[in-house]
This record gives C-alpha cells, sequence and structure tokens, in this order.
C-alpha cells in the first residue's frame, strides 16, 4: 500500500502514521522528522531548513522534493509506504506522482484527516514533545507560529484535498475522538480504497 497522510498541524498525524504503518507493515515516512533529525544533527540540509521550520514555513520545494525521492528509493519503501507531512503543495505533488510513473507504481490513498481549528490550536499549544528525557515545547508550536502554520497549511496544503478528490484518491476522516477510534476510520478508509485499487 502506498498511503499520504494530509492534515492540518495538529490533526494527530504523526501518531496515526506511526500507528498505521506499524498495522500495513510499510515504513512511516515523516519529513517533519527527517528534518528534525537533521537539525539536531547539524546537516547542511538541516542547516537551510531549520530557518524556514523555526518561521513556521515550508521548506522550499526543491529541498523537499530531493529528500523525498532519495528516501523512496530505499529498499524499505520498495512493497510500499505512507507519507507523513508529504506533500504539502500541489508542486510537490505533481512530483511525487511523477517519481511514482517512474517507478511503475501510484498511490493507494489520500487519507485525510479532519479537525476543526478551534481543535487544532487548543491541541498544538498544549503540545510537549520529549527533548534528551525532558518535556519541551517544539519551537514551532509557540501561539504565533501556530497561527501562521495554520495559514500556510489553508493556503499551500489544503489545496491538495481537492487535487486528489479529483484524482479519486481522497478519503476523508474524522480525527476527533481516541487515538484507536480515529484508527479503526483511518483502516476502514485504507481497506476500501485497497478494494477500489485495480492494481491491488
Ligand atoms: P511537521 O512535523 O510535519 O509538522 O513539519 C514540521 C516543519 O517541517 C513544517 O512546519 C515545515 O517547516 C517542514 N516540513 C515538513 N514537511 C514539509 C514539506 N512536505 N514541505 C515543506 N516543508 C515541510
Amino acid at each position: 500500500m502506498r498511503v499520504v497522510l494530509l492534515g492540518p498541524p495538529g490533526a494527530g498525524k504523526g501518531t496515526q502514521a506511526q500507528i498505521i504503518a506499524g498495522r500495513l507493515g510499510v515504513p512511516a515516512i515523516s519529513t517533519g522528522d527527517i528534518f528534525r533529525a537533521n537539525v539536531s544533527g547539524q546537516t547542511e540540509l538541516g542547516r537551510q531548513a531549520k530557518v524556514f521550520m523555526d518561521a513556521g514555513d515550508l521548506v522550499p520545494d526543491e529541498i523537499t522534493v530531493a529528500m523525498v525521492s532519495d528516501r523512496l528509493a530505499e529498499p524499505d519503501a520498495k512493497a510500499g509506504f505512507l507519507l507523513d507531512g508529504f506533500p504539502r503543495t500541489i508542486a510537490q505533488a505533481e512530483q511525487l506522482r511523477e517519481s511514482l510513473t517512474e517507478l511503475g507504481q501510484t498511490l493507494t490513498c489520500v487519507l485525510e484527516l479532519v479537525v476543526d481549528e478551534e481543535e487544532l490550536v487548543r491541541r498544538l499549544s498544549g503540545r510537549v514533545v520529549i527533548v534528551d528525557g525532558k518535556p519541551v515545547q517544539r519551537e514551532d508550536d509557540k501561539p504565533e507560529t501556530v497561527r501562521h502554520r495554520l495559514e500556510v497549511y489553508h493556503r499551500q496544503t489544503e489545496p491538495l484535498s481537492g487535487w486528489y478528490a479529483e484524482e479519486g484518491l481522497l478519503a476523508r476522516i474524522d480525527a476527533i475522538g481516541e487515538i484507536d477510534e480515529v484508527t479503526g476510520r483511518a483502516m476502514d478508509a485504507l481497506a476500501a480504497a485497497d478494494t477500489d485499487d485495480p492494481k491491488g
């Protein structure tokens, strides 16, 4: 299965990506996690990405697309993958479609996690992550950056929902509720999409 997880910041993509990928037996590929690992490792890629991430902006397409193409070429992604946080622009989606076509592959499903704005702001402002054993707030979860990230989502990423709907790939699920309830809805939507897929 080749799945894209779509949804605004705070929708629970990271959490669901790990669980769903585990159930499907495919790698969860999170562009945000790859960028953060590069920032921590102080690589050249991390240095380039950090400025955009701290501001709550998207890292430019050419940097992101090259990174994802390399990742998808790794052996563990051959039999399937779940992309978390990519694509985030129409240009990235077009590039992804091209890369997959070259590999003779297509997406099975684009799963959109739907959460209302009020709940997103509430979740993001209260979110803590564990770094070196200590709970800290992500730099880009500060209230003013959260607002900006949501604007960026509406402007640059939300149009992907319509784009993938036109391709007949979109499944939208309600992402409010207990984690396992949301996983259950996601697995049902993926099972339905897999049956629809002519290539199986
Ligand atoms: P996330 O962990 O998915 O919320 O991503 C954190 C940050 O990484 C985003 O706010 C962006 O700055 C950057 N990022 C992650 N994925 C992408 C992407 N597909 N395109 C551009 N920037 C991204």
